[in-house]
């Protein structure tokens, strides 16, 4: 177990803020993780604290005067295989890319169209990471974790509550429980998912459909759009796309007919906030130091000295238009911290 005062987390989140915990703690195994539980410091920050991962969806507000706890649990184990799927066991701070690319390396499917999302396993059952039209929910077999006393309790992934990036550890349990294990079901025949995007249109154009072109192609359509939190600070997409009422949305629909939607349900409709934010005029517009990415209206960025503030302040204000525009309210995709 690693601990640290006053310890720099510019290299713990993608947003790139000089932010700095009051406390840092880092351990390599469950058993740890118990140690820290029960230990003086934990007690001291029992009302302050947060587990991050790789901190790919965090904004920092500035420094956090509590205790910052992270996992290096990074074990992969195979805990049961038949002719067409396999168990696989994952440590909550096994890279989340890191284990597609084993499962691609291995022909195992299922996580493929996930390449090259930032983050780690533990935060992957959290949020229920998703793109390319597969969300991680649909592979996840037990999500297992330690109550905040201690004690261990495996979740079903039909226990989870899993939504559109959502979970039951980010609606009523936020906070009491913390991921040491992931246990994913993977095939080992591939069902391609291509029907998102221009994704089709790339890996055919290598031939037909294997693990690896489409995590090639995963991979390849995301560097061209997204920026690299190494070079610009961001957290990936900022805001979750709204969902209206169907009758909200016919009548946006008569103003503005170019509007895209997914329809959900009979009485709801899903409409993409980056169309939201660049029909406000946001695309490529910088407040202070914070700015919306030029080609991913959903990204915001630190263009360079950023506070969280400045950030929280540009997204408040698009917020704003998008309500006084459209009667939408957004949310924050983000974890503000
Ligand atoms: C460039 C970029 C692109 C992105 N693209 C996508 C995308 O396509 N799809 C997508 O879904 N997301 C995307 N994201 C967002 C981000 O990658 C995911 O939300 C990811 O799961 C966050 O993982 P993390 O390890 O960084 O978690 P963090 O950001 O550190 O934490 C996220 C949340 O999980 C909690 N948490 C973390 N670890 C644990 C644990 N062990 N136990 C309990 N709680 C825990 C934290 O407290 C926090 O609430 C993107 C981000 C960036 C920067």
């Amino acid at each position: 177990m690693k601990r640290y005062e006053n310890f720099p987390l510019i290299h713990h989140h993608t947003f790139g803020m000089d932010v700095r915990a009051a406390l840092f703690v880092e351990y390599d195994t469950v058993d740890e993780l118990r140690e820290l539980l029960s230990s003086d410091d934990f007690a001291r920050h029992r009302d302050h604290y947060l587990h991050i991962g790789a901190g790919s969806n965090l904004l920092f507000g500035g420094d956090y005067d509590g205790l910052v706890m992270h996992s290096a649990i990074r074990d992969l184990t195979i805990e049961a295989e038949d002719a067409n799927s396999v168990l696989v066991r994952v440590g909550s701070g096994y890279v989340w890319d890191d284990f597609v690319a084993y499962c691609v390396a291995h022909g195992w499917a299922g996580v493929e169209n996930l390449s090259a999302i930032p983050g780690e396993v533990g935060a992957s059952a959290v949020q229920n990471i998703g793109a390319y039209g597969v969300e991680v929910c649909d592979v996840i077999e037990q999500v297992e974790t330690l109550a905040l006393d201690g004690t261990p309790r495996t979740f079903l992934g039909c226990e989870c509550e899993y939504g559109y990036r959502d979970s039951v550890f980010k609606r009523h349990l936020r906070g009491e429980y913390i991921v040491t294990h992931v246990v994913y079901r993977l095939a080992k025949t591939p069902t391609y998912k291509l029907d998102y995007g221009d994704l089709r249109v790339r890996v055919e154009a290598a031939g037909a459909p294997t693990l690896v072109t489409v995590r090639q192609a995963v991979t390849a359509i995301r560097d061209s759009k997204l920026p690299d939190p190494k070079v610009m600070g961001n957290a990936g997409s900022f805001f979750t796309n709204p969902v209206i009422t169907s009758e909200h949305y016919e009548s946006l629909k008569a103003e503005y007919p170019d509007m895209p939607s997914y329809r959900i349900d009979e009485e709801r409709v899903k409409v993409p906030a980056g169309w939201l934010i660049e029909h406000t005029g946001w695309k490529g517009r910088a407040l202070g130091r914070a700015a919306v990415h030029d080609r991913q209206a959903l990204v915001l960025v630190n263009r360079g000295g950023a506070t969280g503030a400045e950030v929280m302040e540009l997204a408040r204000c698009i917020c704003e238009d998008i309500y006084t525009k459209f009667q939408i309210h957004i949310v924050p995709e983000v974890n503000y911290v």
